[in-house]
């Protein structure tokens, strides 16, 4: 006996390094006829780096104590830049992680914040470090796009036929660069989780069916929402990775476009 279309076509995504996790969701990931991406760490490889510190540089030390409970790739980053410049970084407690906006701990007796910097005239992912309510610097990240993410946005584009969407909580500038960069004019910044799935909820009333694309840090709420979603899976929370319909473990962009044409062939195949 012959493998049942779907299945067949779960093994060939297999073979190309994306897991997907059912037949269903194999059907519903070619159903679909418009894409929304996150930004970090889906069109960006979400290990960026603090290009520049706006400020008093040495409270990159409290603030990377404030990042050290976090797994956010911005944490990393912060973390990542204090030791490269030999602070001793201090020991932080109570930990609060605000999804899409940031982190508060106590270090030291004093309450630091590391969160999304106010204003849209930032041309890069952009940070401030607040010391007792007080903005003692502003951290400039930069993140590169992944190899292959304009090809994967031309692909989706002619797959669907529709314009994709970007969908982020990083400032209008940051989402604006990158965005121009792979070739999507539909940016959303300023966007808490929540936000993104209410985003694509709002293109399934329009009558769409949503595929979106996450990296599954903070997305898990936009990747239920989605008629389907894909996690990219390298840096994606147990969470999204449970909620999406395929990972792509392998962790290229390419592989997106291609489970999408995979499922419709196969869906051409079922009667
Ligand atoms: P994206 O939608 O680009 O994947 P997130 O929703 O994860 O981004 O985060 C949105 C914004 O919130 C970031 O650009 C940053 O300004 C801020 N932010 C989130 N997490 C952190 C963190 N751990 N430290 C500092 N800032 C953070
Ligand atoms: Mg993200």
């Amino acid at each position: 006996a012959t493998m049942p279309p779907l299945l067949s076509a779960i093994a060939t995504a297999g073979r190309h390094g994306v897991l997907v996790k059912s037949a269903v969701a194999m059907e519903r990931l070619g159903e679909t006829d418009h894409v929304a991406f996150d930004k970090t760490g889906t069109l960006t490889e979400g290990a960026p780096r603090v290009a520049r510190v706006r400020g008093d540089a040495s409270v990159l030390a409290l603030a990377a104590a404030a990042e050290s409970d976090s797994e956010h790739p911005l944490a990393r980053a912060v973390m990542t830049a204090a030791q490269e410049r030999g602070l001793r970084v201090p020991l932080a407690t109570d930990f609060v992680s605000v999804p899409g906006q940031g982190v508060r701990a106590v270090v030291d007796g004093r309450t630091v914040e590391v969160r999304r910097a106010a204003g849209d005239a930032h041309a890069d992912t952009a940070v401030e470090v607040v010391v007792d309510g007080e903005i003692r610097a502003v951290l400039e990240l930069t993140d590169r796009l992944r190899e292959g993410a304009p090809e994967a946005v031309a692909a989706l584009t002619g797959l669907t036929g529709t314009a994709p969407a970007l969908l982020t909580g990083d400032n209008a500038g940051a989402a604006r660069r990158v965005a121009d960069a792979v070739g999507i004019s539909d940016v959303r910044p300023g966007l808490l989780p929540e936000h993104k799935a209410e985003a694509v909820r709002d293109g399934e009333r329009a009558g769409r069916r949503v595929l979106f694309v996450g990296d599954g840090v903070n997305d898990a709420p936009a990747l239920a929402a989605a008629h389907a979603g894909i996690a990219m899976g390298r840096a994606g929370s147990d969470l999204a990775l449970e909620t999406a319909d395929a990972v792509v473990v392998r962790d290229e962009l390419a592989a997106v476009p291609a489970v999408i044409a995979l499922s419709r062939r196969a869906r051409r195949l079922v009667v």
